[in-house]
């Protein structure tokens, strides 16, 4: 392609406009080959990587991921009722090698704002002329007294799916008949808002069939949680919640939901009113951005400042910060989020490789969750910058909840609709 119809390609890719000012990258213009480095393999990071090579095949990529393969936290839930295995959600970089992605297996220690640097703990540096970085969340380790990251390999959270999903799952299953399951969901925000009810839902779903006297008691920070509604609606139909035998129960922060500590040793949670014992505990810790962004000073608070035009980071010009680790507000901490960010970061890359501005970004999220072998709901929303306040607004009458009124044909369908979100997310990202 010709340099002027690549910045034709990038123009209508990007809905970008030539830029009239002061270009970000005047040296760069139809120069050969600036450097992008990409810190994290996960939704946000193999996306951006993707897209930057789709864009504009010049641009040299380099994804930095300490993993061998990526296993997904979407649908890992369906590992816990025993619908899907975890092979079924790990994913190996193959094809975003076949895009000309360089995939370094290393962890990134720290980024160098200063001298444009990616260095990484096996002692390398990566020079960079932009950097994206999606290193997801990390825990607040401090707040649920004697649970930490050692406990947690007992008592897992498998927030991150992997080995703690799988030690999880096994637990539940050698769980005594009549035994009890406790959740202790995390305080706002947090990756996957309705991740926990879901989780609750996968549960009972295997229940339901092998152990059909447990009980799942989620212990939750909060007075609401997303798709509410929804949830209850589904849990009161397939597991009786409500009623004196419901399978599930959940007590919000107004009931004294919210934990405190842990005694491992008795599996006893101490919550604000009283004490819970339980034979499978699941402690979703309160979250914040990933290490390397802390330690690259990319937070203000627990989160990364971002312009929401392109997601670069307020604190460092040239880093874009996207999914989990960013403060994208209003948008949710979701993987179809960080999908969308890493595209509307990428077109933005490339149009100031190529002296452009950037266009007006749009985004997208859709979220689902399965609560039973024939029972999906959703939320969608497509999103707008509002360029005066830089925060993204959903578009009015965009998107919306999966109907209170829907038919048993219709939650059977959003199951479908659910997985080939699912294929089709993974495919986009890294096929
Ligand atoms: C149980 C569960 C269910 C979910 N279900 C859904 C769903 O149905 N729909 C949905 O949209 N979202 C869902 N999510 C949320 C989704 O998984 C995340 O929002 C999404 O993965 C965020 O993408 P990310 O790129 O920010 O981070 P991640 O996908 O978590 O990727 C981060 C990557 O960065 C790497 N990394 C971290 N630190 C470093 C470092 N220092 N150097 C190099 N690499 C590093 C990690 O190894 C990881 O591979 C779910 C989450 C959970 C936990």
């Amino acid at each position: 392609m010709s340099d002027f119809n690549r910045r034709d390609f990038i123009r209508i890719a990007s809905g970008a406009t030539l830029a009239t000012g002061v270009l970000g990258f005047p040296g760069l213009l139809l120069a050969a080959g600036p450097k992008v480095v990409i810190v994290g393999g996960g939704v946000g990071g193999c996306t951006a990587a993707k897209y930057l090579r789709k864009l504009d095949p010049r641009i040299d990529v380099t994804l930095v991921e300490p993993k061998a393969a990526y296993t997904s936290c979407f649908m890992s839930n369906e590992v816990l009722s025993g619908d899907r295995t975890i092979e079924s959600i790990t994913f190996d970089y193959e094809g975003l090698k076949r895009h000309g992605v360089k995939i370094i297996s290393d962890r990134v220690s720290v980024i160098d704002p200063e001298k444009k640097q990616v260095v990484t703990d096996g002692g390398e540096r990566f020079p960079y002329d932009a950097c994206v970085v999606s290193p997801g969340v990390d825990f607040k380790w401090d707040a649920i007294e004697g649970y930490d990251a050692e406990v947690a390999e007992t008592i897992p959270h498998a927030w991150f799916a992997g080995k703690q999903t799988v030690t999880l799952r096994k637990q539940i299953e050698s769980m005594p008949e009549g035994g009890k399951v406790i959740i202790v969901a995390p305080p706002n925000p947090f990756k996957c808002p309705p991740g926990p009810y879901e989780r609750a839902a996968q549960i009972a779903m295997y229940c339901k069939h092998h152990k059909p006297k447990a009980k799942i008691l989620i212990l939750d920070p909060k007075d609401a949680f997303s798709k509410q509604g929804l949830f209850r609606q589904g849990w009161s139909k397939l597991y009786g919640f409500g009623t004196e035998n419901s399978m599930i129960e959940w007590v919000g922060a107004a009931g004294g939901g919210k934990v405190e500590a842990i005694d491992p040793s008795t599996m006893t949670l101490q919550a604000e009113i009283e004490e819970f014992q339980a034979d499978v505990i699941n402690i979703i810790p309160p979250q914040k951005a990933g290490k390397v962004a802390f330690a690259s000073d990319l937070v203000d608070g627990d989160w990364c400042p971002v312009d929401k035009m392109t997601f670069e980071s307020k604190r460092h010009p040239g880093i874009h910060v996207l999914g989990d680790a960013s403060n994208a507000a209003k948008m949710p901490k979701s993987a179809y989020a960080a999908n969308s960010q890493a595209k509307v970061a990428a077109a933005a890359i490339v149009a100031r490789f190529n002296g452009l501005e950037p266009g007006d970004p749009t985004f997208v999220n859709t979220c689902y969750s399965i609560l039973g072998e024939e029972h999906g709901i959703s939320v969608a929303a497509v999103y707008r910058l509002d360029k005066e306040t830089n925060v993204i607004e959903s578009i009015k009458g965009s998107g919306g909840l999966s109907p209170m009124d829907a038919s048993d044909e219709q939650r059977k369908r959003e199951v479908t609709y659910a997985h080939s979100w699912f294929k089709n997310l993974i495919h986009d990202m890294m096929g």
